[in-house]
This record gives structure tokens, C-alpha cells and sequence, in this order.
């Protein structure tokens, strides 16, 4: 089973991630947590060039080649031989975080986004956890973790409000795998509540 986690910077979904990762492999059940941009060796140095550096050294047409590429690398190399070999894929971050990035707020890309998507990824998620959080929550959480070598561009609210919006309609545009959960109550209430989900849904 292919599980992906998406939302606002901020917004605790790495955190929900790895604790959805340990609570499954306690229970014996084998897990490869991976993450986007990233998660293989190639998709790595892509993350590299593309966070590290100046926010515009790459145009957003660019950037989403380069997130192409990096995920077709991450599928190849990391999610495609997990899921054949049983276990199951919990990502933070997939091709909806570039529906709304690229698709709308770096750049008007929404159409080359789904083509490109359609040619060379061709694959969603079986479940996705949209972890919705108040923007302004998000930002501030965001910015306290600002000063590592990648980039954080400082949106605004209004921007991390539209990120919110773009990933809200996703949530309503592919509502058999998509599931919102409130993200703005504490750590363990919102990891219980996703862990009861995936869990029905691993059946
Ligand atoms: O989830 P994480 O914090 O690792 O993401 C790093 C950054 O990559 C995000 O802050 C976001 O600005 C950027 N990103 C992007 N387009 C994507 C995925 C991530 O611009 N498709």
C-alpha cells in the first residue's frame, strides 16, 4: 500500500509520517518511509540543486521538470520494488504537493503539471493524508526552522492560505484516496486518528 502525506509547510506532516512509520512497524508490518523531493539517490541531488541556492535560479517551468524527474528517479529506485516486495510506502510529500506548488502558487502550471504527470509518473497513492493547519500556525512554525542550507521562501499568509485552498481541492478532486485531517490539535490525538485510518484501510 502506497500512503503519501501532504500540506502547508508547517503543518506537521513530516511528523505524522514517521510516527504513522513506527506505529505500523511496531506491529510487525514492514515500512519504507521515503520522502519527496527526494527519497533516492538521484532524487536527492535533484532536491540539492533545486532548495539549495537562490529561489529563482531555476524558472518554475524548470522546477517541475527537475520534481519530474526526481520523483520518476524516486519511483524507479525506491516506491515501485517496496510495493512489489510487500511492504508498505509512507511518503511525506507526492505528486499533490506539485499540483498545488507548481500548479499554482510557484508558477500557473496546473496543465503541464498533469501532462507531465501522465507521461512519465502515471501513478497516485492509494491514501493520502492531507494535514490541514491553520497558514498562519504553518508560517510561524516554518520560519522557526528557517537557517538550513534549503530554501524557505517567506509566502506570507496570504500564500500559505492559497497553498491551503490548493490542497483542500485536491482533496475534493480525488476524494476516493484523499482524507483531510485537522492538523491544528496535538501531536498524538492527530496520530491516532491517522493510524486508525490507515489501519481499516490495511485491512
Ligand atoms: O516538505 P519539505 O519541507 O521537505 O519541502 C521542502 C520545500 O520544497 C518546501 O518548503 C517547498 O517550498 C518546496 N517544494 C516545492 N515543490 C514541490 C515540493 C516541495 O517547491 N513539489
Amino acid at each position: 500500500m502506497f500512503i503519501t502525506f501532504e500540506g502547508i509547510d508547517g503543518s506537521g506532516k513530516s511528523t505524522q509520517a514517521k510516527a504513522l512509520a513506527a506505529t505500523l512497524e511496531a506491529q510487525g508490518i514492514e515500512v519504507v518511509l521515503t520522502r519527496e523531493p527526494g527519497g533516492s539517490p538521484g532524487a536527492e541531488e535533484i532536491r540539492r540543486m533545486v532548495l539549495e541556492g537562490e529561489p529563482d535560479k531555476w524558472s518554475p517551468q524548470t522546477e517541475l521538470l527537475l520534481f519530474t524527474a526526481a520523483r520518476r528517479d524516486h519511483l524507479e529506485k525506491t516506491i515501485v520494488p517496496a510495493l512489489a516486495a510487500g511492504k508498505v510506502v509512507i511518503c511525506d510529500r507526492f505528486a499533490d504537493s506539485t499540483r498545488v506548488y507548481q500548479g499554482i502558487t510557484r508558477g500557473d502550471l496546473r496543465k503541464q503539471v498533469d501532462t507531465l504527470h501522465q507521461l512519465m509518473i502515471g501513478r497516485e497513492p492509494d491514501l493520502t493524508f492531507i494535514v490541514d493547519m491553520d497558514p498562519s500556525v504553518g508560517l510561524a512554525r516554518a520560519k522557526g526552522r528557517q537557517g538550513t542550507e534549503e530554501r524557505f521562501e517567506d509566502f506570507g499568509v496570504s500564500m500559505q492560505e492559497q497553498m491551503r485552498e490548493g490542497f483542500l481541492s485536491l482533496a475534493a478532486e480525488f476524494p476516493d484516496r484523499c482524507i483531510v485531517i485537522d492538523g491544528n490539535r496535538d501531536i498524538d490525538t492527530v496520530a491516532a486518528e491517522i493510524a486508525g485510518i490507515a489501519k481499516a484501510n490495511l485491512g
